[in-house]
């Protein structure tokens, strides 16, 4: 970096910081100096910069958005076994029965000793958190899952993860860490292979040079880059939808690669069912619907998965995208249609839309989809009308629910083994479709990384001074997100905040 230099001082405490004047009209350049620099202002930036700063590191937390919190903001409950809330509750969970329920279904493709670090850290994080003032209620998120799933009690009148993120925050303000909102770091700062900060710019186009021993990067992943889904993962990005995308394009993989970081071979998405359309919102009852256990169809009017896989999100994702161009229909009569209104739903979305919902407001989202010409939503008297709109076959969609129709009855469903609880006949009144799509919560996979959580070259070798967190981290699954050990996702993010920021923090007071 070239720089014309004209010293400042700067009010901060902490930091130092030199402003350089424009040359031939290029914006100034303002040079600042810090312990730890962390990039991302969501689950996993927030962990690192308050660890660090309680290991005694000055930081600075860089955010894109003008807002903290990221998909975090969002999330509901964190990952952990063996904690004093299990202990509890009489849970028999242990970190070793975890550990091998998390590779298993992982195929051994997730890098062991990394998921064996997050699970065996998990109590710990849970630990440190209620020291800052959160509390947790562990539950399971589904009947299919053991209760891992550590819910964010409120906090200051707040919910779920958004409690978690603004409890770092306070933290994070009472140790004195920079936050600088609207501030994207651009790349890193480079010296020999050494890292030595990054260069930001902010929402007035101010541009920064941040010089730290050490960074972190936690920038989310890259839910937002459909390049990088179409070159990392197996997913067609024109046929998956980002539930909550924001603006998290891979910045701190792409940084990390541009050090020299490999990425690990599992780079996928947090797949789960949706519907997204004409008279559909986000988590109102009609979305509400694309998680029940009722009937599926694809395109040709052929059922295609044991609906109770709805349980199990990833995995009902996974099924829905791999239909003939990624369609497939939930299907239901004015049977389910009262009990979803008057018993309340079978399956949750979250604890946002919980089991045993009842979607009241189902009649009239339905009838405001149709006034407005939807073209995800249908209703039809007959199946032969029902197939014709949603572009079936009618003799196979009438062969598909009269056989469907047999299951209860039976006692069995010869074709995927559906419990049989769940199989309502369709066959009561008005016809309902709703067009079902595969969405993703987030990217999963990323950075390769020692345990811990340093960033690793294509040769294993540590990159000094350059740490991951969060969801730019790889090596913690498969090809699929693990529901087992639900909550992993925010729960990898705040242990590897936590980790990093103490790791960076003992790093930064030796480091020359
Ligand atoms: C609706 C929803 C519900 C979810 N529920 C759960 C759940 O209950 N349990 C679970 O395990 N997981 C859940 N997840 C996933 C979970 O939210 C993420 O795994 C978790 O937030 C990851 O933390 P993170 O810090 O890596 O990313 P984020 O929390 O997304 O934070 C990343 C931050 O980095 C910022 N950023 C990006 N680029 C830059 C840049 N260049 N410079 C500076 N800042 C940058 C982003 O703006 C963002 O604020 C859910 C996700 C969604 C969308």
């Amino acid at each position: 970096m070239k720089h014309l230099s004209l010293k400042q001082a700067i009010a901060a405490t902490f930091f130092s910081v030199t402003l350089l004047l424009p040359a031939f009209g290029h914006a100034a350049e303002t040079e600042l100096k810090t312990d730890v620099v962390v990039v991302g202002g969501g689950a996993a930036g927030l962990s690192a910069a308050v660890s660090a700063a309680q290991h005694g590191a000055k930081v600075i937390l860089l955010e894109k958005e003008s807002t903290l919190g990221g998909a975090a903001r969002y999330a509901e409950g964190l990952f952990a076994v063996e904690t004093d809330e299990l202990r509890k509750k009489a849970s028999p969970l242990t970190k070793d029965y975890a550990f091998k329920q998390a590779m298993e279904f992982n195929h051994w493709e997730a890098d062991a000793a990394l998921v064996r670090t997050v699970i065996d850290e998990s109590p710990k994080t849970i630990a440190w958190l209620d020291t800052l003032g959160l509390s947790f209620n562990p539950t399971s998120i589904s009947p299919d899952e053991p209760p891992t799933w550590h819910l964010v009690q409120d906090y200051k009148g707040i919910h779920h993860g958004a409690a978690l993120i603004a409890c770092l925050k306070d933290h994070a303000d009472e140790l004195g860490v920079k936050i600088m909102l609207s501030t994207p770091a651009l790349d890193l700062i480079q010296n020999n292979g050494k890292i030595e900060g990054v260069h930001a710019k902010d929402k007035d186009g101010n541009t920064y040079a941040i010089y730290g021993k050490a960074v972190i990067l936690g920038s989310g992943g890259f839910p937002a880059s459909r390049e990088m889904i179409a070159k990392y993962t197996r997913f067609d990005p024109s046929r998956v939808f980002a539930t909550a995308p924001f603006h998290k394009n891979g910045d701190g993989i792409n940084m990390a690669i541009t050090a020299g970081a490999e990425t690990d071979g599992h780079m996928g998405l947090m797949m789960h069912p949706g519907a997204v359309g004409k008279g559909v919102m986000p988590l109102a009852s009609l979305f509400s619907m694309s998680w029940q256990p009722i009937l599926w169809v694809n395109k040709y009017g052929d059922r295609f998965a044991d609906e109770g896989k709805a349980y199990d999100f990833a995995l009902a994702g996974n099924a829905i995208y791999g239909q003939r161009d990624s369609i497939a229909w939930a299907i239901w009569d004015e049977t389910v249609q009262k009990y979803e209104i008057e018993t309340g739903i079978d399956n949750g979305v979250g604890v946002l839309v919980p089991i045993g919902t009842k979607l009241t407001s189902l009649p009239a989202e339905e009838a405001k989809a149709i006034a407005k010409g939807s073209d995800v939503y249908f209703e039809a008297d007959t199946v032969a009308e029902l197939a014709k709109k949603i572009g079936a076959d009618p003799a196979k969609l009438e062969a598909t629910i009269a056989s469907y129709n047999q299951i209860q009855a039976k006692g069995h469903d010869d074709a995927f083994a559906k419990d049989v609880r769940y199989a309502v006949p369709v066959k009561n009144g008005k016809l309902h479709a709703l067009r079902l799509v595969p969405m993703y919560f987030t990217s999963i996979g990323g950075v390769k990384v020692d345990t811990n959580f340093r960033a690793l070259s294509g040769k294993d070798q540590v990159i000094p001074s350059l740490y991951i967190a969060g969801s730019d981290l790889g090596g913690n699954f498969g090809d699929t997100y693990t529901l087992w050990t639900s909550g992993y996702a925010f729960g990898l993010a705040a242990t590897s905040g936590r980790i990093t920021g103490a790791e960076a923090a003992e790093y930064v007071k030796t480091a020359k």
